[in-house]
């Protein structure tokens, strides 16, 4: 399952109820790019056929892309795959589950790094924030940006969201 027809999809073009989807805002350009890479990478990786893609959304050169849990799965048990993915990809994937929670959502965004607790804080003015501790301590080798991800927890969801480490620095 893709945003586009599979047929488009496999032969890179856009029949036209699925340019009309585009024209009106249905589906976005990285919604058509993801389905793309998705009918490509499926050539050669057979089980990628099979994948859902709900919709692949694109913040400042980001590529969050909404899949079903076991497509997730799949691809975080293959680095190959993983791989694959990425370099057809014009900015680094953050792979999500579709209809996830707020929480959820979070812990994707750190996958692979443990997330100790997600809380709603209030902060000074009466400001609803998001507290996510993430265990360990921050070094210069941590893999994710965590600017990064404030601003996709800002775009997708709407929320302020404040990164602390567990072993906080000195
Ligand atoms: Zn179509």
């Amino acid at each position: 399952m893709l945003p586009i027809c599979i047929f488009d999809a496999k032969n890179q073009v856009l029949c036209p109820q699925c340019e009309t989807k585009l024209e009106s805002g249905k589906i976005s350009k990285s919604d058509i790019e993801a389905s793309f890479i998705l009918a490509k990478t499926a050539k050669t990786v057979s089980d990628v056929d099979n994948f859902s893609l709900f919709s692949c959304k694109e913040f400042q050169g980001n590529y969050v892309i909404s899949l079903a849990k076991e497509d997730i799965i799949r691809i975080r048990q293959s680095r190959t795959l993983y791989r694959v993915l990425q370099e057809q990809f014009k900015g680094k994937i953050w792979l999500v589950e579709a209809n996830e929670s707020d929480k959820q959502f979070i812990e994707d965004l750190f996958f692979p790094t443990k997330i100790l607790s997600i809380n709603s804080v209030w902060a000074p003015g009466g400001l609803q924030k998001t507290k996510a501790v993430v265990s360990g301590r921050w070094t210069s080798k941590f893999p994710i940006n965590i600017d990064h991800v404030k601003d996709i927890v800002k775009r997708a969801r709407n929320l302020d969201i404040d990164i602390e480490f567990e072993v906080q620095k000195r």
